[in-house]
């Protein structure tokens, strides 16, 4: 979110710097591990439709200006149970939510059978009872392209950038914003807080509670045949079981990826700290994403562990973003976009918090991502 605010505050010739403690693109918070899921249908909630509408352009405008590939079509299935508890980001039957939005914004899209699912895609083995949502124009993204493409073109843009540099403080006042990091102090008009896992460290005190950070693993199985999962002929598959612990996700391998195939899960019942969180995937973890919940449901890969990352989730209560002015001071526009799909939206979401900072409005509909909601 921080690249995508660099990039636009640059291009719309804002004197900006951007600060991060680590050098991003980087392993160490929300946004590495290849590849994103993006699809145009949210069953999270209609409103961040024009979100990821938005978010595509702007990939195409990077891809054009770059030379560089962010997204790769590939289609997409989300596959469930027709049951209000088969929840998915805090939304339950989601093959029927996302369809209901893809109606009504009118997204190419079909529900298709659990025998249609397998005639198209024989390595996946789902129940009778399942179906999924299918979009054809969903893919995935690059994430780690996008934040380096962004930065790149932020900084031709003239931007500077300050990698290494931890923000311990600010301080906003009628006539300025002050931040303090453990190199120096920097004077602004205007602040955008977009901090990640470590967010609950940089907003008052009645909103850190609401944002729990939660562990998440990325698993690359060795596949049998690799060019089987390739974006042209494999979708990202969402599978959402009868419980919430049965949910995984398996993605398209793009060729120039690491040469296995991505495979994740969530969950939210354990919260840590970002700084002391265990970076190493353990043998249970490894052995629970192949043998319980993939291996019953997909064939093709082998229990041969090719590399693992830790990511973390930020979760609000209701599972959606923040987006919005600090409640003391309009200095400081704050985001925290997780709860593990923010990424589709990124794009977007920094040139939104670019126009609030810098003419103090957008045309987004941000009332759903108020962050007084999260003292109440
Ligand atoms: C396992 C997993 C799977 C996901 N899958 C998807 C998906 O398929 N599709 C999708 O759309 N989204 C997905 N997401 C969500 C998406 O990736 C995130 O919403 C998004 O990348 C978060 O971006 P961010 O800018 O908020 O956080 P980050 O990219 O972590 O950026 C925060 C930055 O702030 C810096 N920072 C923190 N504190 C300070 C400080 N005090 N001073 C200076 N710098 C600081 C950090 O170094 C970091 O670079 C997933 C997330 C995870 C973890």
């Amino acid at each position: 979110m921080g690249s995508a605010a660099l990039y636009q505050a640059a291009k719309r010739g804002a004197k900006a710097l951007g600060i991060d403690r680590f050098d991003p693109p980087h392993t160490l918070g929300s946004s590495h591990g290849d590849t994103r899921i993006t699809r145009a249908s949210i069953g999270e909630g209609e409103f961040y439709a024009p979100l990821v509408r938005r978010s595509d352009e702007i990939w195409r405008e990077l891809e054009a200006a770059s030379g560089q590939t962010l997204f790769h079509e590939s289609g997409g299935l989300i596959i469930a149970p027709p049951s209000a508890d088969a929840t998915f980001h805090g939304a339950g039957d989601f093959v029927e939510a996302s369809a209901q939005v893809a109606e009504r914004h009118g997204i190419i899209h079909e529900v298709i059978s659990a025998e249609e699912i397998k005639r198209r895609h024989p390595m996946l083995k789902p129940r009778a009872i399942d179906r999924a949502y299918y979009e054809p124009g969903a893919g995935v993204l690059r994430p780690e392209r996008c934040i380096a493409t962004q930065l790149e073109l932020a900084r031709q843009g003239g931007a500077a950038i300050h990698t290494g540099e931890q923000v311990i403080a600010y301080d906003a006042s009628a006539d300025g914003v002050t931040v303090t990091t453990n190199l120096g102090n920097y004077r602004a008009d205007k602040l955008i807080l977009s901090a990640g896992a470590w967010m609950a460290d940089l907003v008052p005190e009645a909103y850190r509670a609401a944002l729990r950070v939660c562990r998440q693993v990325f698993y690359w199985f060795e596949a049998e045949e690799l060019g089987a999962f390739d974006p042209k002929i494999f979708p990202w598959v969402i599978w959402i079981g009868d419980r919430l612990d049965e949910f995984w996700s398996a993605f398209p391998a793009p060729r120039d990826g690491p040469r296995g195939v991505k495979l994740v899960t969530e969950q939210y019942h354990t919260a840590t700290d970002p700084d002391a969180v265990g970076r190493e995937a353990t043998a249970e973890e490894c052995a629970d994403m192949y043998y319980r919940l993939t291996q019953p449901r997909l064939q093709g890969l082998r229990d041969n562990l090719i590399r693992a990352e830790v990511c973390l989730y930020t979760v609000t209560p209701d599972e959606h973003f923040v987006i919005d002015f600090h409640p003391d001071s309009e200095r400081v526009v704050l985001a925290s976009p997780c709860s593990g799909h923010g990424f589709k939206h990124s794009a977007a979401i920094g040139e939104i918090l670019t126009q609030l900072a810098l003419n103090g409005e957008t045309e987004f509909e941000l009332s759903a991502f108020r962050l007084a909601r999260l003292s109440e």
